[in-house]
């Protein structure tokens, strides 16, 4: 058998034959498993899918109740047959519920690795013979710095300029939660005010006992504007240019982001203080993970797919593209 006939790239995503499934796939299909709840790769629409519980609580918030015809939780670490095959989930460090899909058949082992990272948060070496990897920040420009150096630069603009609301641009699902936990790690009691379209997310991170603190809806009225002068605001970085955004007290603009390492990025978005805090690996952690899996063969999928597959053939490792289409990782 070889690894393309257990798994291979189809119009609808990954798709496994022995098994009948569909790994993150961009189109409804009859089974889907599912490695996270980003949207690009949780879409509704499937008949059947098979997810982690807190995946599958993510797409109920974010698609609603309907979001497949049923739903199957599948706990991390146990096996599950398919068809001809073995299925199992890992995890993926990337946010909250995210895995990596194991498949196995006669012996052969592929990991869909979805997206994933490795510094702070658990993250699960599993050993196979193809490693399917994620290349978003995949250039050795990458190196993501200690997140909590990054958390302790936004904390020292609201000492330095205490009448200025800063506003923190971050992803709903995963990054908003991660920047409100690293603020309270560094000692940050003050209420973290948060933009509507992150109540639910966050409160579902609580309920699952992530400890965010004390937040507080980020609505202003003329009357306690000054309440947010030096206050922390979280929200999706695409309502800076909303009314609401600009009714803070001479709001400060800052993002949270991987690509912040690139200051071209930084400046061409009107960000004042970039942060590079990710949910995804950068190039030293891309290469020490597919080194660790021990796998003869990678396929490389969503970013930078050339300078990584280069890298594995230097290093004597068989690695090609994952042509699959559909995928902007929302959560970077
Ligand atoms: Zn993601």
């Amino acid at each position: 058998m070889r690894p393309s006939d257990l798994l291979h790239s189809r119009p609808e995503g990954l798709y496994c034959p022995p098994g009948d499934f569909y790994i993150d796939p961009v189109r409804p299909v009859d089974r889907a498993l599912i490695t996270h709840g980003h949207s690009d790769h949780a879409r509704p629409g499937h008949t059947k899918v098979l997810a982690t519980r807190e995946t599958l609580d993510i797409m109920a918030i974010r698609c609603g109740p309907d979001f497949a015809g049923a739903s199957q939780a599948m706990p991390l670490g146990e096996k599950i047959r398919l068809g001809d095959v073995t299925v199992s989930f890992h995890p993926a460090g990337h946010v909250l519920g995210s895995a990596q899909i194991s498949v196995e058949r006669n012996g052969m082992r592929i990991v869909a690795s979805g997206d994933y990272k490795r510094a702070c948060a658990a993250f699960e070496v599993v050993p196979c013979d193809v490693f399917i990897t994620e290349a978003t920040f995949a250039l050795p420009v990458f190196r993501h710095p200690d997140a909590s150096d990054e958390i302790g630069k936004l904390l020292r603009s609201t000492r330095q300029f205490p009448e200025r609301a800063h506003l923190v641009g971050a992803y709903a699902l995963g990054k908003a939660q991660r920047v409100i936990r690293l603020l309270r790690d560094q000692g940050y009691d003050k209420p973290i005010y948060i933009h509507g379209a992150l109540t639910r997310l966050s409160e579902y991170y609580q309920s699952q006992g992530v400890d965010l603190g004390d937040l507080q809806p980020a609505t202003v009225e003329d009357a306690d504007k000054a309440d947010f002068a030096g206050a922390i605001i979280v929200a999706p970085s695409s309502t800076f240019a909303d009314r609401w955004a600009r009714r803070f007290p001479d709001p400060l603009a800052a993002f949270a982001s991987g690509w912040m390492r690139i200051r071209q990025r930084a400046k061409q978005g009107g960000v004042e203080l970039p942060l590079i805090i990710s949910d995804h690996s950068d190039w030293a952690e891309l290469t020490a993970t597919i080194i660790e899996t021990g796998a003869g063969e990678v396929w490389v999928t969503h970013g930078r797919e050339e300078a990584l597959v280069r890298w594995c053939e230097l290093n004597g490792i068989a690695a090609r593209p994952l042509h699959l289409v559909g995928y902007e990782d929302e959560g970077d």
